[in-house]
């Protein structure tokens, strides 16, 4: 008796500990962090979704129509085996969904899984361009996919009028923080107009950024504060290399995967032959990442465009293009967007600027060339990813 009692004693022990075994590794299994989707759709190339954490967009560019076959670095799957995975590389989170309902031009999806991204393969080596909403101002991070980093201006930052929204802010800094960006390979001063380097001297002397390489500028003279500050700033930094660089020198990262060219600086200008000399110095950068091309002209104007045509008349090709300061009649002329042939845009504009930023003359040229146009004032911060082919993935703020 005592020995049965003892033996079915070890036998309920047993199998409970199969049991507490068995639910512990079903828990990992079958029960992930879930989270709810809703209004998910694809339609025209265009992906949208809100869920329970946040409301996003994503519009896909591809030269192939198979949208879902072509999205192997940030979304994975086909219309056939009713699956996609979205990689999130803002938060490093990877979302997984599986096809809930498909109509003619909707398919809405269901969120099931959501899992840290190192649960799946790694995706292509991706290049990611962020248009960062500095309000009146510009900002552009470009991080390549060895996690090199390149910063073009400064944004507002802390200087200029106090009558529209972006005064004060340090606003280009809290995103490199967001991103836990510590070191920077090359940071570009486009001019010294405090709408572009206003949020420089916060970045150059804050704890956080340990390393700045090197620091491009087009060495205008500015006794503006703004400017001085950003002077100050690179002074107290011994490792940071200061030089203005010159016409057709190259930025060259990641092996040389990564590449920006520089099509123009102050040396192309003469001082006396616009009244715009300082936006027309403005350095101006052709990014290559395989296929794909970019443009940051900063606040280059039509005279200063004239000049890079004549001297790169068939090398600025561009998928997407920063339009010149920040959409003025006078940023973006026919001739150079003929050459150029973006896809789509982004127009770094405040909301209520006082110079009516973006003029009509400026969109009505980007509708004619059919350019898809982001917005600082009603996108917020834009997103580019890419894997370096023909296409490439927004997301946008709002
Ligand atoms: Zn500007």
């Amino acid at each position: 008796m005592k020995i049965n009692r003892f033996l079915i004693s070890v036998l309920v022990l047993l199998i409970l500990s199969l049991l507490f075994s068995c639910t512990k590794d079903e828990k990992l299994i079958t029960e992930p962090e879930t989270m709810e989707i809703y209004d998910l759709s694809y339609s025209n190339s265009i992906l949208t979704w809100k869920s329970s954490e946040s409301t996003r967009s994503i519009v896909q560019y591809s030269t192939d129509s198979d949208f879902l076959n072509h999205t192997a670095y940030s979304i994975q799957g086909e219309t056939t085996n009713h699956s996609i995975i979205f990689l999130d590389l803002n938060s490093d989170t990877t979302y997984y969904y599986r096809i809930k309902q498909k109509t003619a031009d909707t398919i809405i999806y269901s969120s099931i899984k959501k899992f840290n991204s190192g649960a799946v393969s790694t995706p292509a080596q991706i290049l990611k361009v962020v248009y960062i909403d500095v309000k009146q101002g510009d900002s552009e991070l470009i991080k390549t996919p060895e996690g090199n980093v390149v910063l073009i201006d400064g944004g507002y930052g802390s200087y200029g009028a106090e009558s529209w929204t972006g005064f004060g802010q340090k606003i280009t800094l809290n995103y490199l923080k967001s991103e836990s960006i510590t070191s920077i390979n090359y940071l570009i001063l486009t001019h010294p107009h405090a709408d572009h380097v206003g949020g420089l001297a916060d970045v150059l002397s804050d704890s956080s950024i340990t390393k700045v390489d090197y620091v491009y500028d087009n060495m205008l003279s500015s006794t503006s504060e703004a400017y001085i500050d950003f002077l100050n700033a690179i002074t107290p930094r011994s490792e940071t290399n200061y030089a203005l660089p010159e016409l057709g020198s190259f930025i060259s990262l990641d092996s040389d995967q990564v590449k920006m060219k520089l099509i123009h600086n102050k040396n192309q200008m003469d001082e006396d032959d616009t009244g715009h000399y300082y936006n027309d110095c403005s350095l101006t950068y052709h990014l290559e990442f395989k296929n794909f091309k970019a443009m940051f002209q900063g606040d280059a104007e039509t005279v200063a465009q004239d000049v890079i045509l004549s001297n790169y008349p068939n090398d600025i090709r561009s998928q997407f293009y920063k339009v010149g300061h920040h959409g003025s009649y006078n940023g973006t002329s026919r001739a150079w967007m003929e050459k150029m042939r973006p896809v789509a845009c982004y127009i770094p504009c405040g909301a209520g600027n006082p110079y009516g930023h973006p003029h009509n003359q400026t969109l009505t040229i980007l509708e004619d060339f059919n350019v898809d146009i982001y917005r600082a004032d009603q996108n917020g911060t834009v997103i580019l990813l890419t894997d370096g082919e023909n296409n490439f993935t927004i997301i946008r703020e709002k």
